[in-house]
């Protein structure tokens, strides 16, 4: 009998080592298949330079949302589509691929049936799917048209916003800085500026993204110069030819 407990003692000793054994190895999977999964998510969206580039141009506002109102009743919604739709038939006619984020007058907040209901939630769900058609867009810059309105007449001048997300962003907005003010607003002493969160889509994107006040809807004579068709393609041209130094 006293020969055998020895024999036990090891026996139990061996069966908590394979079970310690056995947690160790199960633990080291979890973390290991954790990690793996963490290398392999690729739901935020790449951008590399060197690839095709696409152009994301989203027209501010729409519908129920009309922005910035002029006094004479001009709405931010309206210019921002129509100097949009200018900049993106400009960079088609040149061979580079661009989109736009809206067509017509209206809010994207239902653009992906994410809710039964709205209420309450259509101004967030507008700017989340503005983000999330341009980052589905493969390899794509975001560029936001607007308009500036401020409760003092004096001020005008195109400003451009950048995210502090992606380096290439604040490069973007220096290059549309400078061209415009090199060749249609040279008295424009306006610098480029980093978003805050104030600026939902630039604070929030993974892709090189600006968002362009175009001008002032308070200042007379700049609001007359936005309406202005040939003044709206020239704006247009501007802004292409500052971004096509970044499109492949
Ligand atoms: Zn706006």
């Amino acid at each position: 009998m006293t020969e055998k407990r020895p024999f036990l003692y090891t026996l139990k000793f061996g069966i908590v080592i394979a079970i310690t054994a056995a947690i160790v190895l199960c633990v080291g999977f979890a973390f290991t298949k954790h990690f793996e999964s963490k290398k392999t998510d690729t739901s935020l969206p790449v951008f590399n330079k060197d690839d095709k580039i696409r152009f994301v141009i989203d027209p501010g506002h729409g519908g129920e949302d009309a922005g910035a109102v002029a006094y004479d009743g001009t709405l931010e919604k309206d210019l921002n589509l129509e100097i949009g739709t200018l900049l993106h038939s400009v960079l088609e006619l040149n061979g580079k691929e661009a989109v736009l984020t809206r067509t017509t007058d209206t809010l994207l907040y239902d653009r992906f049936d994410d809710l039964n209901d709205y209420t309450g939630q259509k101004k967030v769900y507008d700017l989340k799917n503005r983000l999330k058609i341009a980052e589905e867009k493969e390899n794509s810059i975001y560029v936001g048209i607007h308009m500036n309105k401020f409760p003092v007449e004096k001020y005008s001048g195109l400003q451009v916003y950048y995210s502090q997300n992606t380096e290439l962003s604040q490069d973007i907005a220096d290059d549309i800085k400078n061209t415009v003010s090199t060749y249609l607003q040279p008295n424009n002493q306006r610098q480029v500026k980093r978003a805050t969160a104030s600026i939902y889509i630039l604070h929030n994107a993974h892709i090189p993204a600006v968002l362009i006040e175009c001008g002032f809807l308070s200042n007379e004579k700049e609001l007359a110069s936005l309406k202005d068709k040939d003044y709206q393609k020239l704006l247009a041209l501007n802004l292409f030819a500052s971004l096509i130094e970044h499109g492949n």
